[in-house]
């Protein structure tokens, strides 16, 4: 299995990242940790940047993380124009930054940075995987 469970539009199927997708299926969202540095990446690296290597291995993010930013988008790009509008969000997890949805579930007016969120897999109604951030 490859990133072609991944979302609302296809991405290629090969990648040394589709360990990120087989998380997902187990119901966890992971980041990447390099195995020669432990550097940690979200979303997740096939490489590390920090020491140049090539092996990785995922790791879920669990716990609570607090939001730091968050837009709501009005315009979508291609594939994503029926979903507007959604709120794009950036949350801290114990120092790992991840990006994604927030939930449609949290109302609008609760949206505040240091809100406290978890994130939860998502299976879109075609069967499709993805992530998003919900209430902690
Ligand atoms: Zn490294």
């Amino acid at each position: 299995m490859g990133f072609e469970k991944f979302g609302r539009v296809s991405f290629t199927a090969q990648t040394k990242v589709a360990g990120f997708v087989e998380q997902l299926e187990k119901g966890e969202v992971a980041a990447s940790r390099c195995t020669r540095c432990g550097a940690r990446y979200f979303p997740p690296r096939a490489d590390c940047y920090q020491c140049l290597g090539g092996e990785v291995v995922f790791e879920p993010v669990r716990g609570t993380g607090r939001l730091i930013s968050f837009t709501t988008a009005n315009y979508a790009p291609t594939g994503f124009e029926a979903d507007v509008p959604y709120t794009l969000a950036l949350a801290d997890f114990d120092g790992l930054k991840v990006f994604g949805r927030m939930s449609r579930e949290v109302p609008p007016q609760e949206l505040a940075v240091g809100l406290a969120v978890n994130l939860a897999v998502v299976r879109l109604p075609d069967g499709q995987l993805t992530y998003e951030f919900i209430k902690a």
